[in-house]
């Protein structure tokens, strides 16, 4: 293609602008035909419990299966997901693979609580919490065993719809975690209003926690802060063994991370822990 520069100096059509257009269209066409040939594949990270060592839940985090085989990361289409709003069927994909998955461990004897990361996009929809439900109920799961992941973003939505449906989830058992805590612009009010249960410390912060000079204020800020309003505390992003000693002392509940594990396929979790 050739440029089109009708103006001195303006472009208004450029080969960038055309390849960056039929590149977000191939996304788009892909993500679309992975969701419905089913190629959509979640991975579980572990989270270990800080003070035991023991594992007790994992993240579930989806990739797209290329046609490669190449498992393609999340960072090159969440965004995308949500702006077409193709979040809301790819959602409920790793819902049903995420549960079915935890019925699986069930069955096999694995005590495993499952986190699932939840768009705002995709909380908002009026479907989202009456297919959790019917799912829930499809693969016959313990609500108690679900945590929903979402961000800060949500709560400066729709409050009212939101703690809504955020009551309505903790009254069945189901937890919700703030992920990248910290990271956002919201106040600190809605901790107090909502029925929020975990805030994982976003890893740009576990990061600071440095091997020469610990800079540990803001981890040990928001570990204290969920401390003493009664929430569990997650890092995420622990790369290091200093790393997880400091956030033990820092009294964090939990820990997720490359140290213990990058997110794996299923039936490594399985074979890695037995019972
Ligand atoms: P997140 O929810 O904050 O997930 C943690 C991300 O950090 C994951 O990246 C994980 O692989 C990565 N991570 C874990 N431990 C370490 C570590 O020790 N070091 C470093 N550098 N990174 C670590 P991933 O899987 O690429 O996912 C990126 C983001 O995509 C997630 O961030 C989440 O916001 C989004 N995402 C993933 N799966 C889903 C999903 O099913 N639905 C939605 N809506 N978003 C998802
Ligand atoms: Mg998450
Ligand atoms: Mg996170
Ligand atoms: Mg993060």
């Amino acid at each position: 293609a050739k440029n089109d520069v009708t103006h001195e100096g303006l472009c208004f059509y450029s080969e960038d602008m055309e390849s960056s257009f039929i590149l977000r269209r191939q996304r788009y066409i892909q993500l679309k035909s992975a969701i419905t040939d089913q190629n959509i594949v979640v991975l579980f990270q572990p989270i270990v419990n800080a003070s035991s060592g023991q594992l007790e839940a994992v993240e579930a985090l989806v990739r797209i299966q290329g046609e490669d085989g190449d498992l393609i990361p999340p960072i090159e289409f969440i965004a995308l997901a949500e702006e077409t709003r193709l979040i809301i069927p790819l959602g409920e994909r790793v819902i049903q693979l995420a549960l079915a998955q935890l019925q699986q461990w069930n069955i096999s004897g694995l005590k495993l609580r499952m986190c699932i990361n939840v768009s705002p996009i995709q909380f908002l929809d009026p479907h989202f919490v009456p297919f959790l439900l019917k799912t829930i109920d499809q693969y016959n799961v313990y609500p108690k065993m679900i945590e929903l992941e979402v961000t800060e973003s949500m709560m400066l939505q729709n409050l009212e719809q939101v703690t809504h449906d955020m009551a309505q989830l903790r009254e069945l058992g189901i937890s919700i975690s703030i992920d990248d805590f910290g990271t956002g612009f919201s106040c600190l009010s809605y901790l107090k209003d909502l029925p929020v249960d975990v805030l994982k410390i976003d890893k740009s912060f576990v990061a600071q926690l440095s091997i020469e000079q610990p800079d540990e204020i803001l981890v040990k800020t928001i570990a204290t802060l969920a401390n003493s309003i009664g929430l569990k505390s997650v890092a995420e992003g622990v790369e290091s063994i200093l790393q997880a000693q400091r956030l033990k002392e820092l009294d964090v509940s939990f820990l997720q991370g490359y140290y213990f594990s990058r997110p794996v396929p299923a039936h490594e979790i399985k074979s890695r822990y037995p019972i």
